[in-house]
């Protein structure tokens, strides 16, 4: 029988009733409402959609926004003194700048000059020391969005086998570091058995990996990677992939993951979609790290 197919839709849909109940309790007691400020360098198709996701997002939550474009051609001092007078405005609380920037443009440098606190991609270096450490920090929106959807279906971790496919420092490895790491730690983790499988794995030990696993989680940014006869009966897939493709005849853009949803949904237990699935719970837990921002900044 084919798999139950999960939504993400319809989780992020009860995360953000979660938040707005949030945010209203705030605001009764006489706060501002949490400021999300983003920052989008160029105009890459693909990066204007998600920061208007994230802005329009948060409005419909009772969070204010603001856009702060700049030209592709800005200089990295630019960028980082426009950083520099966010962290400084008491009125912002969480500071996003979009993914990927321009060449001449240090991602790291960037990443780390954003205050900590306000630090809602948690991309800081500090941040991601306290992510590896177990302690209670910003999670990165992405890889908490894939926990989130294992913990709300009720999939079990403890003691499973656990295939990551993909190693980034934003996706893969935050993903694998919450799974493997123990549930009695500051920063709870999944107590999961974790291989971690990266464009050096040859596609039949990747097939070998995948067959032992019950929770599959594609990040490699390739279409059709992970097909059914890969997959464990009744395993858990969660696509984490966004892929573009052009569609033969049409010409159309359309998005896939990197997993075939057809042929899979055939032999899987739970399988995510895309799109609906990781997309829009990776939405919601931005917005639900705005709020934590600015509930912490209440604290200090
Ligand atoms: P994301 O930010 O979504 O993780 P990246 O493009 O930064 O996307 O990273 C893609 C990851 O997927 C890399 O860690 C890479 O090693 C891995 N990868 C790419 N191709 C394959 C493949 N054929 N099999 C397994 N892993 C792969």
């Amino acid at each position: 029988y084919p798999a139950a197919v999960l939504s993400g839709t319809a989780i992020a849909r009860q995360i953000h009733k979660e938040i707005q109940a949030s945010v209203e309790q705030l605001v009764a007691q006489g706060n501002r409402r949490p400021h999300l400020a983003v920052i989008l360098v160029g105009d890459d198709p693909a990066s204007r959609v998600y920061v208007r996701n994230k802005t329009r997002a948060a409005s419909l939550l009772g969070i204010s926004s603001s856009a702060l474009l700049r030209p592709a051609g800005v200089s990295q001092a630019e960028l980082l003194d426009l950083i520099d007078q966010m962290n400084r405005d008491w009125r912002v609380s969480g500071l996003l700048v979009q993914l990927p920037l321009p060449g001449h443009i240090n991602e790291r440098a960037v990443c780390n000059a954003i205050a900590p606190e306000k630090d809602v991609d948690g991309f800081h270096i500090v941040n991601i020391g306290k992510l590896v450490l177990d302690q209670r920090t910003m999670v990165p929106a992405t890889p908490a969005a894939v926990w989130e959807i294992i913990k709300r279906t009720g999939i079990e971790t403890v003691g499973k086998n656990v295939l990551v496919v993909g190693r980034s420092k934003n996706v893969g490895m935050p993903i694998a570091m919450l799974l493997h790491s123990d549930r009695n730690h500051e920063r709870p983790g999944g107590d999961a058995t974790v291989t971690i499988a990266h464009r050096c794995t040859p596609r039949d030990q990747l097939a070998h990996h995948c067959r032992l696993a019950d929770i599959v989680i594609a990040a490699a940014g390739v279409p059709q990677l992970i097909t059914a006869d890969m997959v464990k009966e009744g395993a858990v897939v969660i696509d984490v992939g966004i892929n573009r493709i052009h569609e033969t005849g049409s010409g159309r853009i359309r998005l896939v993951g990197d997993v075939d949803f057809e042929g899979v949904q055939q032999k899987a237990g739970f399988i995510t979609p895309v799109p609906g699935g990781v997309g829009p719970v990776t939405i919601a837990m931005v917005m639900k790290n705005t709020v934590t921002a600015a509930r912490n900044a209440l604290a200090h």
